[in-house]
């Protein structure tokens, strides 16, 4: 649906929660309870490897739904099926170069392209956002099927061509299907609700202060400094108890390390998706304060505006914006929209586009830092970034973040029609 800039801040009253549970999203001082709510724990997580070491291949929803989906992908799962990926469509892994707390390495993948990889899908760097990782690993398995077999795909109401399917391979894709690999271990094992990784680096020797939020660990005004006191402590926490704690530095953890590896190494990428739950949300740049495309220095590099960056009901004129150019913020609304409209068509739930600084203003978010490397560095390449939060919830399970049987298969429904849908719209606005 659309909606104006105005009406934007009364809808947020209305929208229960994106990423965080309402209770986690004041000030600094949030502890986890460890008394979670009472009820189950949804869908079911995987037993054994489905994927048999990479001797048997994962297959998506849309193109007929071979493997078994009765259960949620495990963190090993994600690395056989990319395995299996690799001897069944010869595509190329990769390992990233640094090794989480916990000494795990993160498994990605390139599909598609010739040559030059425009686009990248990040999933599960929340690891209680149970589907993200599926949703990333399946999407790329029912390309690659449809590919070899000459197939289409369909995603509830959505369905779409073989020549869709090789328009959007023709983007270059790469994949990191569970960059978080510590945290949905320990998520799925323990069913606590885990939000962030394992690092217990700032905790203290307090159970409830382990780990960091990595989705405020990039260096995109990470320092508080850099934001207006009302909302220093809002943007995100510097309370290691805190389910959004910075960290100590921005890069002080080996899992956003491989992301801005990912960027660093895959310089044409253009899109950057980073997939989490829920809200129902696709939200585009910028998170920081709203959009405005008149006065380029105000932005996040000018220390002027430093004690009023944040503020989203102040005037963008007289006050402070983020700079995005029109052709820019155009760009990126017209391949959001279509991602919105493609998930709300296939199954009929509606998706709210709009900017991610209107769900509640982040520091050191992924979408911000992708999208702000070309700012302050004109030599690196433009990142159109995105959020965007699948599902809607489940209010019957101790952790609303985790999926029942019907919200799994309607969530995987809807992020790969979107992220088809995605990939045409990049195509037609432009790679390069
Ligand atoms: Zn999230």
């Amino acid at each position: 649906m659309k909606i104006t800039q105005a009406s934007n801040v009364l809808l947020l009253a209305g929208l229960a929660s994106s990423c965080l549970l309402p209770e986690e999203r004041a000030g600094g001082s949030i502890r986890r309870s460890l008394n979670r709510r009472q009820g189950n724990s949804g869908k079911a997580i995987g037993k054994g490897d489905r994927f048999n070491s990479g001797n048997s291949f994962p297959r998506g929803i849309g193109s007929g739904n071979a493997t078994d989906m009765t259960t949620i992908l495990t963190v090993s799962e994600v690395t056989t099926g990319l395995q299996g990926l690799v001897k069944e469509y010869g595509i190329e892994t990769f390992t990233t170069p640094y090794k989480t707390y916990e000494g795990r390495t993160i498994t990605g993948a390139k599909v598609g392209g010739s040559g030059a990889y425009h686009i990248y899908l990040n999933g599960a760097i929340h690891a209680r956002e149970r589907g993200s990782h599926d949703s990333v690993l399946y999407f790329i398995s029912d390309l690659l099927y449809a590919q070899k077999h000459g197939t289409g795909l369909t995603y509830g109401k959505k369905t779409y061509t073989n020549a869709d399917v090789l328009k959007a391979l023709s983007t270059g894709i790469v994949v990191t299907p569970l960059i978080n690999p510590d945290g949905v271990n320990y998520d799925q094992t323990t069913n606590s609700c885990w939000r962030k990784n394992r690092n217990p680096k700032s905790s203290n020797g307090n159970a409830n202060s382990i780990g960091i939020d990595l989705n405020r660990n990039f260096d995109f005004a990470w320092d508080p400094k850099k934001w207006a006191s009302s909302v220093a402590n809002e943007v995100a926490s510097s309370s290691p108890s805190s389910e959004v704690y910075r960290g100590t530095a921005a890069f002080s953890e080996p899992e956003t390390q491989n992301m801005k590896y990912i960027l660093d190494t895959y310089t044409k990428v253009r899109w950057f998706i980073d997939l989490h739950s829920y809200a129902g949300d696709v939200l585009y740049s910028w998170g920081s304060d709203t959009d405005q495309t008149t006065q380029p220095y105000k932005n996040f590099l000018n220390s002027t505006y430093d004690s009023i960056r944040g503020i989203t009901s102040d005037s963008t004129t007289t006050r402070y914006g983020e700079y995005i150019s029109a052709e820019d913020l155009n760009n990126i609304k017209t391949a959001g929209t279509r991602f919105g409209n493609a998930m709300s068509t296939s199954t009929g739930r509606t998706y709210t586009v709009m900017q991610s600084a209107y769900l509640y203003p982040t520091s050191g978010a992924s979408d911000d830092y992708a999208f702000s490397r070309h700012v302050a560095d004109p030599t690196k390449n433009k990142v159109y970034s995105y959020t965007v939060e699948f599902g809607f919830g489940n209010n019957q399970a101790s952790c609303p973040f985790y999926p029942t049987d019907a919200q799994y298969t309607s969530n995987l429904q809807e992020t790969n029609a979107g992220f088809i849908e995605f990939l045409l719209a990049a195509a037609d606005i432009g790679l390069e």
